[in-house]
C-alpha cells in the first residue's frame, strides 16, 4: 500500500491508516488492522474501494487480492467518534 499513511484517531487515539478511495482519491481513515466484517477494499495499487456490505468487499476482495482482507472506515468504530459529531449539532449536550 504505497499511498497509504498511518495516523492516530484524534477522538481516541487508535492507530489507523489514510487510504485514498479509488473514486475521488480524498483519503478515509480506515482502522489500522484488517477486520472479518468490513466494507472496504484496499487494492493493490494502494486505493480504497467502499462497498455497500461485507459480503459485496469479500467477495471483490477475493477477485482482486491474493490474501483477501477487508477493513472497517473509522468512523464505523471509534468509540468517540458519533458522541463528539454528535455534540456539535445539539443544543444541549447529552447527560449520557
Ligand atoms: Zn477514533
Amino acid at each position: 500500500m504505497p499511498r497509504a499513511r498511518a495516523g492516530t484517531c484524534r477522538d481516541c487515539q487508535a492507530l489507523i491508516r489514510w487510504v485514498p478511495t479509488a473514486n475521488t482519491r480524498r483519503a478515509i481513515p480506515l482502522d489500522f488492522e484488517p477486520t472479518d466484517d468490513g466494507r472496504v477494499v484496499v487494492t493493490d495499487e494502494g486505493y480504497a474501494i467502499v462497498f455497500g456490505s461485507h459480503d459485496e468487499a469479500l467477495a471483490r476482495a477475493q477477485r482482486l487480492l491474493t490474501i483477501p482482507l477487508t477493513y472497517k472506515a473509522h468512523h464505523a468504530s471509534c468509540p468517540r467518534y458519533h458522541s463528539r459529531a454528535h455534540a456539535g449539532r445539539e443544543e444541549y449536550p447529552s447527560l449520557f
